[in-house]
């Protein structure tokens, strides 16, 4: 299982979950040459260990747990984890 960012994340982009993150699996981070390209933050599921901590940090609500995902945004599931594919 992993985290999922979803839409709200979109334009947003703040990097207050990537400041809390244990793992350091949230990217682009803003030092990143992809941040400014991207039009979100997307979570490593394989490095994701399912602690939660960015759920409160992100002031758009956009991180979910995957058994809490909206269903209007189940595509994300896939879309974080390609991004970490290519
Ligand atoms: Fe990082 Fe924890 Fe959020 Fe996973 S749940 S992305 S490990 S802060």
């Amino acid at each position: 299982m992993a985290y999922v960012i979803t839409e709200p994340c979109i334009g947003t982009k703040d990097t207050a979950c990537v400041d809390v993150c244990p793992v350091d699996c949230i990217h682009p981070k803003k030092d990143e040459p992809d941040f400014e390209s991207v039009e979100q933050l997307y979570i490593d599921p394989d490095e994701c260990i399912d602690c939660g901590a960015c759920v409160p940090a992100c002031p758009v609500s956009a991180i979910f747990a995957l058994e809490d995902l909206p269903e209007k945004w189940a595509s994300y599931t896939e879309k974080n984890a390609q991004w970490y594919k290519k």
